[in-house]
């Protein structure tokens, strides 16, 4: 076994990322001496903030080919998804009352569907194919004038599949619908271009991108078309789209972090793709039953998500503890046990209680891969290998 890293090794990139620390750098003087309210236009304390956030803006909209003023900063990306779905249909329902999205979503776009659906809209949740992609045919079955929106990820948080929006985009505005993705997982990792890709909404977080949590914004293209309803009102901040008062320090940490993404993005995609590369020969050519969940190549290279035939994931995880990766069940319940993600892709209960997921980032290396190859393989080793 190679020179062991230090331990837990972190392996959950796609849970959270570790903050980078230029991230808190340009967030520490909002944390001590610039401390006051963007909201108050009377006094340099004011400004100063108010100054924080129009720099953050910035930063934020030119990733995604966005101007400054259809960024407004929420808590998240699961209010932002929130305020989208419902914001949207509670304005655009009555004249077109369907919302549109996909069984493989994150379960605060599933959850906010389903308050649509508790609302009295339609809500059509379409199935993925086995390699946990969007059959095209499907949605172009259901796009309809009487569709609102339609609303799409960019990358899986568990399976890692990078959704084909160009081509979904396209569908979506032949039919005169609104276009939505949550782009927690694909922003400021893969190239996401809002006119490229025909999107009037995009959702980001902060802490997936190596900046702090508690912050996100929503990306809305401008005009009347877009309009919404605020699901939390009050004082009327980021243009009365989300009231209360913005937090200058977390949103010029994602400004940074932002800003941090657009500088290496190829490179450190690349970086990530090569260390992925070596850690996927090393475990399927020990292991040759295991199983690769979501497509090979449309994927986010960070991400590997692998099912282990025969084995019980619990037990497998509580043998490498010196690894810190989770289960392929990362957002399903305890009790269960199973993912809905890898159900909708057909896979076996089996497959998908014995399913890792491991994420790689910025701060991992090359000594920390191939410790975990090494530990993994092991540890299926001891409990018996894999059944063919
Ligand atoms: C993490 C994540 C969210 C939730 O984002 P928060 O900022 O933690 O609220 C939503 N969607 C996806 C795909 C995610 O990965």
């Amino acid at each position: 076994m190679a020179t062991s890293p230090k331990t837990p090794v972190y392996l959950d990139y796609q849970a959270t990322t570790p903050m980078d620390e230029r991230v808190l750098g340009a967030m520490m003087p909002y944390l001590t001496t610039k401390f006051g309210n963007p909201h108050s236009s009377t006094h340099r304390f004011g400004w100063e903030a108010e100054a924080a956030l129009d720099v953050a803006r910035g930063q934020v909209a030119s990733l995604i080919g966005a101007q400054e003023n259809e960024i407004y900063f929420t808590s998240g990306a699961t209010e932002t998804n929130n305020l989208v779905l419902k914001g949207v249909m509670d304005v655009w329902g009555k004249k077109r009352p369907e919302l549109i999205t996909v069984a493989t979503e994150h379960k605060c776009v599933l959850e906010s569907a389903a308050a649509c659906a508790r609302a009295g809209y339609k809500v059509t949740v379409l199935p993925v194919k086995a390699d946990g992609l969007l059959d095209l045919n499907r949605l172009e079955d259901a796009v309809s004038e009487q569709t609102a929106l339609v609303s799409v990820m960019a990358v899986n948080n568990e399976i890692g599949v990078i959704q084909p929006l160009k081509e979904i985009g396209a569908i979506v505005k032949a039919k005169g619908a609104l276009f939505h993705s949550d782009a927690a997982q694909g922003y400021g990792k893969i190239p996401l271009d809002v006119e490229a890709l025909g999107l009037d909404f995009m959702s980001i977080s902060g802490h997936k991108i190596y900046g702090p949590k508690g912050v996100g914004a929503l990306y809305k293209r401008t005009g009347r078309q877009t309009a919404l309803t605020p699901q939390i009102v009050g004082g009327g901040q980021e243009d009365g789209i989300r009231a209360g008062t913005q937090a200058p320090a977390l949103v010029a940490g994602l400004g940074a972090a932002a800003s941090l993404c657009a500088d290496g993005m190829q490179q450190e995609a690349g970086r990530l793709q090569a260390m992925m590369a070596r850690f996927k020969d090393k475990l399927f050519t020990a292991l040759p039953g295991l199983i690769l969940n979501g497509d090979a190549e449309k994927r986010w290279q960070g991400n590997l998500n692998v099912s282990f035939p025969g084995l019980d994931g619990d037990l497998l995880l509580a043998s490498i503890r010196p690894l810190a990766v989770s289960s392929g069940a990362a957002c399903a319940s305890a009790v269960t046990g199973s993912s809905y993600v890898l159900e909708a892709l057909g896979r076996s209960e089996d497959e998908s209680n014995s399913a890792l997921r491991i994420g790689i980032g910025r701060f991992t290396t090359d000594e920390e891969i191939d410790f975990a190859a090494d530990t993994l393989i092991g540890a299926v080793e001891k409990l018996g290998g894999l059944v063919p």
